[in-house]
Formats: structure tokens, C-alpha cells, sequence
């Protein structure tokens, strides 16, 4: 046996929703090194120096952006971990694949490439290049949406429902009732509650376009689907002859939640089910700022062919010709290399692996989570972390403001802040719940790095107590997380 097959077998079927899998008790394996860490599977080539400042010079830096973390210079950030999007590492072979680029305007090699590895995953006739996802989602929605027309989704993510709403279309959710509660325990929390569907559809069905599945489900926590679930819900759905789309900017590393946590999944390849997971669907919209390693990119891929003439049409008017789509040539070779390398199971075993390990350990410390941990990120529940705190002064931001200050740690608010709304007496409705997320970039940080942060997020727990709220002070009309400015509420954030 290989050690590398020991290797994806051994450590990573240690949470309680894995498959129990102990190749130590196998005993073709008996007598190997079965080691229980987890290496990253990689080793540096390139380093980008980490900036470390004071504290003092944070607390500046803070007063300046008004304590909006978003109007800090990555400059000031020691460990950024705002987005998993657009941030990984990319490999020697995307690098080498970039100095291939073909930057013809029309029929570029590059595009070829491109379209080969998009097919070779989906399966799908037309591939459709786009600069970053919501670009794909735009096009697809502006042919099959508009007005009177419904889209349902277990989870929209936002740039999704938003461009769904643009169109004039209603966006609706389905998502399992666990997957709505930051407590509950399931392996497939981004499952699509199929009763509630086929109930509204049987009123509704007529208006419907198309349904998106978003794998993993980013908006609900990084949680997977179930091959199960999708099988049903294909049934389902064709019984009304609604197309299927995927929302497939995790699709590998929910691949990897099948593997390790479906019954019968766990002797077929990542990539065996990925196919499988893309032959359910019509259609398929990808960023590929996330599971293709890339700094920028995405594609829209489907098997309709009247679809996919007037998706091309419109890709002219706003990203470029369909053989590049708001991409330089290079920008496609290094994402045809990236879907390749995702669906690596050594690769996936550690991802999974690392951000399960940051998840484990703030549980063990009594940080309150969204459980179980996700896929790219560890969710902090910030209204458990600050009781005394009300939503309406923004627990979030608090716990955000207060990780970057001490310790130089950027994360994102993901709460009222972002999903609630200032009322005409100036109150805030709060939005329905108050996360903090720490996302991982792919490939980025080692584990140090990681128990650093997790020295951080306990040292703010351990003052939490005498953690204040925020208010907001001025804000845009629109998407106010980015740019509004903050508050401290009748306390010194800086002083204690
Ligand atoms: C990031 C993301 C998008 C939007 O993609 P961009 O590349 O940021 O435009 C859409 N859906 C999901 C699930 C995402 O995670």
C-alpha cells in the first residue's frame, strides 16, 4: 500500500460524521508509518513577508478606517482571513501554465484548454469564460430571469440572489431546517428540504426557470449537499422539468464532504464524484476565485443550446468574446491546471483537515461555533461570544474589530452589519444571526500560522467581558458592510 493512500485514509476519518476508516486496524497496513498529522501537502518555493505591527500602530489604523475592517490596507493585516476568494497560492505547475498563456483575441489555445478541463469535470457542451462568478450569474439570469419568475436555491449566495432579484425574479430558499440552526449536528447541512419544495412547487412550478445548488453552501456555512439529496431533488425536478444548476465554486471540497461522510462513497474518487455530482445537473456557474485556485476567473457551462447562444451574446456586450470573457488567455491555463489539482484527495484531505483542526481546537476552548466545522471557513457564533452585548450594537463587528486590534487577524463580520438595516428611528433590525468568519485561503497559511490565530481568538475570549458594541454611524444605501463607519458604544475599544 502506498503511504499516501494511508495517509488520505488515516487522520481524516477521525470526526464523528466520517466514515470510520482505521487503516491501522487493516492488516495490509499493519507495521507501516500510519502517522495522525497532517501535513500540508506542499512545500514553499516562493514567501511573501508577513506584516507584524504593533498594536499601537493597529489601534491607528483602526481609528483611521473607523473601525471598518474592510477600509484596512492588507498592509496592516498579519493573517488575513476575511475571504477564501481569489486568495489562494497558486502551484509551480499554474505558474509554469501561465508563461503559456495564448493572448490571441479569438481561439486562443488557452480557451481550448480551459473548455477541455471544464468538460472533462461537467460534461457540460458549453463552456462560457467569465472574469469572476457573478459575472456568469448576471448573463444566466438576464436570459432565464425576470419579472413574475421564481428561482429556487437550498441557499442563494448573496452576489447570486442579487443578481437573480436585478432580473426582476424572485429568489427562494430551501434549505433544510438544520441548516438554518447554528447548533445542529448533520453531515449535510446545505441539503435542500424537499418536501417544502415539492409543496411549492406544485403551486409554483410554472414560473420556475431553473433551480440553483450551491455546493457547498457557502451563505448556511461552508456546509455540504448529499449525492442523496441531489439524486432526490434531480428526480424531483425533472417530475416538473425544471433544469438544475449548480452553484459550484466548492464543488471538490463538497466532493470531499461525500467521500468521507456518505454511506458507500468512500471507495470512489473525489473526482469519480464530482462527475457524477455535474452529470445530475443542466448547468453549472463556477467562481473560480475558490476551488480552481485562481486569483480571478469563473465560467458558466450548460447543454442548452438556445441558452447558451444568447448567454454568448450578451458575454460581448459586458465581458469580451467567448473564447476569453474578461480573462487574459493566461488567466485560463492557470485555472485549467487549478481544476485538475482540486480534486487531488491529498490536497483535499488537508484542506478539510486544517480547517477542521482550527474548528476542533476553538471548541475545545469553549468558543462558541457554528457546528459541525465547514468546508473553507470556521464560523464564530458572536452572540454567544458577547450574551451581554445586544444585536443591535453589533456583537459581530466587536469580535471582528477586537481579533484584528490584539493580534492583527482579519476576519469578516457576517450579521447584522451586513444583513440587518437601520430603521427610520435610527435602531438596527438585526439581522437573524451574528457570525464572525474566519476563512481560509487555499494553500496559504501553515498550521502555525493557524494556532497563532487560535492563541488570538482565545485571548479575546478570555477579555470578552469587557468588550463593548458598535453603532453604526454613517452608512451608504446599499451593501453597507463595505464602506459605513462605526462607533464604539459608550466604551474605549483601544483602551482596554
Ligand atoms: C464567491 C461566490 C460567488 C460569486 O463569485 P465571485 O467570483 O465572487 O463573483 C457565487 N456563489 C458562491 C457560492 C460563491 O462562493
Amino acid at each position: 500500500m502506498h503511504p499516501q493512500e494511508i495517509s488520505i485514509l488515516s487522520p481524516c476519518s477521525s470526526s464523528s460524521h466520517e466514515a470510520e476508516v482505521d487503516p491501522r486496524k487493516d492488516p495490509r497496513y499493519q507495521g507501516l508509518f500510519c502517522p495522525d498529522t497532517i501535513i500540508e501537502p506542499f512545500k514553499v518555493k516562493v514567501v511573501e513577508p508577513l506584516p507584524l505591527l504593533s498594536r499601537e500602530e493597529r489601534a491607528r489604523g483602526l481609528k483611521m478606517a473607523d473601525f471598518n475592517l474592510f477600509s484596512v490596507p492588507a498592509e496592516e493585516v498579519t493573517i488575513d482571513l476575511m475571504t477564501d476568494s481569489g486568495t489562494s497560492a497558486m502551484s509551480q505547475a499554474q505558474w509554469a501554465a501561465i508563461m503559456q498563456g495564448d493572448e490571441s483575441y479569438a481561439g486562443a489555445r488557452s480557451f481550448f484548454r480551459f473548455k477541455e478541463a471544464v468538460q472533462d469535470l461537467t460534461g457540460m457542451k458549453y463552456v462560457i469564460p467569465t472574469h469572476q462568478g457573478r459575472a456568469a450569474e448576471k448573463i444566466l439570469f438576464t436570459v432565464v430571469g425576470g419579472k413574475g419568475k421564481a428561482v429556487p436555491a437550498n441557499t442563494h449566495f448573496d452576489t447570486t440572489r442579487a443578481n437573480v432579484e436585478h432580473s426582476g425574479c424572485q429568489a427562494l430558499d430551501f434549505v433544510i431546517p438544520e441548516g438554518l440552526d447554528p447548533e445542529a449536528e448533520h453531515p449535510f447541512k446545505g441539503n435542500v428540504d424537499l418536501e417544502k419544495l415539492e409543496a411549492w412547487l406544485n403551486e409554483n412550478a410554472s414560473r420556475v426557470p431553473l433551480m440553483v445548488l450551491t455546493v457547498t453552501n457557502n451563505s448556511g456555512g461552508g456546509q455540504p449537499v448529499s449525492l442523496k439529496n441531489m439524486k432526490a431533488l434531480r428526480e424531483l425536478l425533472q417530475g416538473f422539468n425544471i433544469p438544475l444548476f449548480l452553484d459550484c465554486a466548492r464543488f471538490a471540497e463538497n466532493a470531499w464532504f461525500i467521500k468521507t461522510r456518505e454511506p458507500g462513497q468512500n471507495h470512489r474518487s473525489v473526482k469519480e464524484i464530482s462527475q457524477e455530482m455535474f452529470r445530475l445537473a443542466d448547468g453549472a456557474m463556477m467562481s473560480a476565485k475558490k476551488d480552481a485556485f485562481g486569483n480571478i476567473g469563473g465560467f458558466l457551462a450548460l447543454n442548452e443550446e438556445s441558452i447558451a447562444a444568447e448567454c454568448r451574446n450578451l458575454l460581448i456586450l459586458t465581458e469580451g468574446f467567448p473564447t476569453y470573457g474578461g480573462l487574459a488567455g493566461r488567466d485560463l491555463d492557470a485555472l485549467a491546471v487549478g481544476l485538475e489539482e482540486v480534486v487531488d484527495e491529498r490536497y483535499l484531505c488537508y484542506r478539510i483537515a486544517s480547517t477542521r483542526y482550527v474548528w476542533k481546537r476553538l471548541d475545545d476552548l469553549g468558543v462558541p461555533l457554528l457546528r459541525p466545522a465547514g468546508g473553507h471557513a470556521v464560523y464564530i457564533d458572536a452572540r454567544r461570544f458577547l450574551p451581554h452585548v445586544p444585536p443591535s450594537l453589533c456583537p459581530g463587528q466587536t469580535v471582528s474589530v477586537a481579533l484584528f486590534l490584539e493580534a492583527g487577524v482579519r476576519s469578516v463580520e457576517i450579521g447584522t452589519v451586513m444583513f440587518g438595516r437601520t430603521l427610520e428611528d435610527g435602531r438596527q433590525d438585526p439581522a437573524p444571526m451574528d457570525l464572525v468568519r474566519l476563512a481560509i485561503p487555499r494553500r496559504v497559511y501553515t498550521q502555525s500560522h493557524m494556532d497563532y490565530v487560535i492563541e488570538a481568538v482565545r485571548f479575546v475570549f478570555e477579555k470578552r467581558s469587557r468588550l463593548g458594541g458598535f453603532r453604526i454611524s454613517k452608512e451608504p444605501e446599499a451593501l453597507r458592510h463595505f464602506t459605513c463607519s462605526f462607533e464604539p458604544a459608550d466604551w474605549d475599544p483601544l483602551a482596554i
